[in-house]
């Protein structure tokens, strides 16, 4: 059942004009110095005309995949400790964090021992994306249902990202292949 949305006729006091963009994403911002770590701060990086996606190889405490779509001017992000599969039957868990500012999606680099994140985080893909049907990101990310088409280099053709009960802590998703004509559970892309 589609929720109305919410007024925000509560507002009480005006915000002076330029402090909007201040916190634009506010957990992002919070886990991060941006005098210490080399990612980026939130900027003024408009939404591309086709929806992008990266995914970034983390070398962190533990290596893990980021995947990042670019939902609502901004990078939704998951942590899939296993990476992507071809195979439909393998099912990836994919723990949703904290949106990433567009200007990620070209961050490569180091983050200092000590900060949020320490390790090498490279590019792993990118490309283009779009739901099915199209233009539906912010709805079906919304509804717990992303269905997309990837047009990377690595990952290519249809997935899907579903969100599981949230059993208390971040919500969780699994991530897998579609049973399109790229399935291919021979074929280990990570
Ligand atoms: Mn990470």
């Amino acid at each position: 059942m589609a929720r109305a949305r919410k007024s925000c006729g509560k507002r009480t006091a005006a915000r002076p004009r330029g402090t909007a963009l201040t916190r634009r994403l506010p957990e992002y911002e919070a886990k991060r110095d941006f005098a210490v770590t080399p990612e980026p701060a939130p900027g003024k990086a408009a939404p591309h005309p086709k929806p992008t996606f990266v995914v970034h190889k983390h070398d962190a405490t533990r290596l893990h995949y980021d995947v990042r779509l670019e939902i609502d001017g901004a990078l939704a992000s998951w942590s899939v400790p296993k990476g992507p599969s071809y195979d439909p039957a393998v099912k990836r868990l994919a723990i949703q964090t904290e949106d990433h500012p567009l200007e990620y999606g070209s961050f490569e680099g180091r983050i200092p021992d000590g900060e949020y994140g320490a390790g090498d985080s490279l590019i792993w893909d990118r490309g283009t994306y779009d739901t099915i049907p199209p233009g539906q990101a912010s709805a079906q990310r919304k509804k717990g249902h992303l269905h997309v088409e990837l047009r990377g280099e690595k990952l290519k053709g249809r997935w899907h990202l579903i969100r599981t009960r949230p059993a208390g802590g971040k919500p969780r998703w699994l991530m897998f292949k579609s049973k399109d004509e790229l399935a291919d559970p021979s074929y280990d892309v990570v």
